[in-house]
Formats: structure tokens, sequence, C-alpha cells
């Protein structure tokens, strides 16, 4: 099919729920994608923070190819060993002790809210909102879009559930004012992401934890964006200096294979039992082959270290186009490898210019451009980009 065709096709049968770009993609290799007519496209946004190793990474398709040769799925009523390889894995690299495997971000921020209310039921009956912040993100569920405090994600879908509030994102006195013995949970996002690449202080996720401890509140740290290494470390909430009691994990974790996961603590994972809790396809061996596959090539290839160079590169060559044009560009902030360049203008037309000129960026709440690109990007492939976003921005300067 030709590009008017697929686009065609699409547009009839498809839900009108994306806007999308005059764009079909056909095939990748490393950091590089392709379209369907054959040009070339340096890729720093990953599927949204989500191809962690790029396109047709060799050894993340040998992992899945080899996978789908033994056994795709299998019920969750049996036990597969590379399921128990990758909940191994998983509770090493985050410190907390339980894992359950869903699909997605939402399923696994839906399964943290379930964990979240059973355990504080335990408690006390009475414990069941859940505090989250303004300008979050966490999911299209019933339950995580509630918990989205954007009206333009809940509007037309009352009755929404209850036991939902939220607050200032980065305002401690205002968390600790919302607190009360009602309280379940505090989800939030160590940065946000969808947002705008929104940075807390340096000491408000430590002040969380406190409080939590304090009010007796279940802290779940939302790191379907900000995990598996995206900001240099494999969780963000390790450069704050806490552990959360749940943390959600998503996007990168298969490398582009559809999979989520929760984690908790002994303590808390000790109130969900038999039945509380499952999934026809969590946690499937092609998925946890897949994630295993990502794991290790974090590891081996050094993607950490990689994360905090090469984004300290990029952050760096972002601080040097502010310079250049402070009009345009009037913040960078963000960490490791999710950053973002706060606009004084929308950001529609510069992601345009660069989409036409072979770079894929991505702009989020409307004028942040934020960088996501695989963990496995070069200094040399922020150059390329930054070349490009330097010609647009400098075309615009001459507009205004
Ligand atoms: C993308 C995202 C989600 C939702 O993940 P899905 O897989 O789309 O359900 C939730 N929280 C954060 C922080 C995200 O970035």
């Amino acid at each position: 099919m030709n590009k008017k065709q697929v686009i065609e096709m699409t547009e009839q049968y498809y839900m009108p729920v994306f806007g999308r770009y005059d764009i079909v993609l056909s095939h990748g290799e490393g950091p590089y994608v392709y379209d369907n007519e054959g040009k070339k496209y340096l890729d720093f946004l990953a599927g949204i923070a989500v191809n962690l190793l790029g396109h047709a990474h060799p050894k993340l398709v040998a992992a899945i190819a080899q996978q789908a040769g033994k056994i795709i799925h299998c019920s969750n009523i049996y036990y597969t060993e590379v399921q128990a390889m990758l909940v191994k894995k998983l509770a090493a690299v985050s410190g907390l002790d339980r894992v359950f495997l869903a699909n997605s971000g939402a399923e696994a921020n839906e399964g943290a809210i379930k964990l979240a209310r059973k355990y504080a039921k335990t408690l006390n009956w009475n414990k069941v909102e859940i505090i989250s912040a303004q300008h979050c993100f966490h999911g299209r569920t019933l339950a995580t879009l509630t918990a989205t405090a954007q009206p333009k994600y809940q509007e037309g879908l009352s009755p929404l559930p209850g036991g939902f509030k939220y607050v200032n994102y980065n305002d401690i006195e205002a968390l600790k004012a919302a607190v009360s013995e009602k309280t379940c949970a505090i989800l939030l996002e160590p940065i946000q992401g969808e947002g705008g690449v929104n940075m807390p202080d340096a000491d408000y996720l430590k002040q969380v934890r406190t409080l939590c401890d304090e009010a007796g509140v279940v802290l779940i740290l939302d790191e379907i964006q900000t995990g598996m290494g995206r900001t240099g470390t494999m969780f963000a909430y390790e450069q704050y200096g806490i552990v959360p009691d749940i943390v959600t994990i998503a996007k990168g974790l298969g490398g582009g294979v559809p999979i989520g996961a929760f984690l908790a603590s002994n303590k808390v994972a000790a109130a969900f039992h038999h039945g509380d809790h499952g999934s026809t396809f969590g946690g499937n061996p092609l998925a946890c082959a897949a994630a295993n596959a990502v794991l290790t090539e974090i590891e081996d290839e050094g993607l950490l270290a990689n994360a905090q160079q090469t984004g300290e590169y990029l952050r760096h060559a972002l601080v040097k186009l502010q310079a250049k044009y402070p009009g345009i560009i009037t913040e960078v902030r963000g960490k490791g490898l999710m950053l973002g360049a706060q606009l004084s203008m929308e950001g529609r037309d510069i992601v345009n210019s660069c989409l036409e000129a072979g770079i894929i960026i991505n702009c989020t709440a409307g004028n942040v451009l934020r960088f996501v690109p695989p963990l496995i990007i070069k200094p040399v492939h922020v150059d390329e980009m930054i070349a490009v976003i330097d010609q647009v921005l400098a075309k615009i300067k001459v507009a205004v």
C-alpha cells in the first residue's frame, strides 16, 4: 500500500482519537526509523520513551524470536522460567520485594491503586483517598484518568470513580494540608512527563516520603516514563534518596513489547491474597523475554552511564541553543535522557519543521519540547539533531 492508502484506510476504520502526523513508518535500525517512502528519521522520541534499545536491536529481536519459537503465551496459573527471572531482576534493581506484571502503564497504576486501597484498609477502613498532583499523567483507564488531574482527559466520562484528590505538584505544604485520616496513598511522578518535564525541588520527594511515613500513607511513584534508566539511574527515586512503597513501570520495560509492572514492599504486598488481582496476558513469556533482554542490555552496555553522559551532552547543547535563542527557549530542564526545553511559544511548528528535516522530536503540554531518545543514543546523534533544531529556530527568529 502507498502512504495515501494507509492513511485513508486507517482514518476510515480506526476510532478518531489520535491526531497523527502524515507519516507511515515502516522499519528502523538503532536510533533511526524509515517511512514507507524510504525517508530516514533520527528518532528522539523513541515511541514516547519506549524503545530504550532503539529499533530492531539484534539482541532484543533474537530474544523475542527465540521465545516465540518456544512458547508465546501461557496462563499465569502455570510458572515459566522467563517470568521467574524477570521478577527476581526487577526486585533486585528496585530495592522492593514483590512484583506484579501487567500489559501497560495504566494497568500498572490501576493495580497499584488497588493494592494501596487493600493495604490501607488493613490499617483503617476509612483510608480510601488517593492524592495526585496537578498536571500529572497516570493513564486512560477510568481510575487512572481520574488520578490524572487534567479535565481534558475526564470530560464526558462521568461518573468518575470516587476518592481522588489533587494538589499542586512540588508543594509540600499543599500536600500536608491535603493529607487526612482518610488518605490511602499519594501518587506522584518523580519528574512529570506529559505535564511538561516538570522537576520537583531536590528535597520534595524526601519530604513526601517522611509525610507518608508519619501519616501511614502509601507512597506510589509512577516511574512509567522516568524508570528503566531514562534519568540515568534505573529509577529516578534513587537520585532523590528514597524508596517508595509501590513503584509502577511500563514504557521502556519491554523495549517496545507491551509490558508493565507494579512493585511493592513485602509489607504492602502482603495485602494481596489469591484472587485479589490478575491478568490474562500480564507477564506472558514473550513479554518477559523482551524485558529480560532489555535489562541485560542496560547492564552489559552501560546504558545508565550513557544516559547520564549523553544526557549531559544533550542538556549542554540545549542550554547553548537557549543562549542563542533566549526569546524562544526560556528554560532547559530534566535529568539524564529525559529533557525538556520550555518555549515561549507553541511548539507544534518546530516539531513539524524538524520532521520535515528528518528529526523526530515531540512537544508536550503545548510548549515544551521533550527529548526522550533511545538510551543507546550517542553525542554524534545529538549533534545531528541539534544542528536541525538550530536551523529551524534560526528561521523562526528571522520571522519574529
Ligand atoms: C505513558 C504514561 C502512563 C500510561 O501508560 P500507558 O502504557 O499508555 O497506559 C502512565 N504514567 C506515566 C507517567 C506515563 O508517562
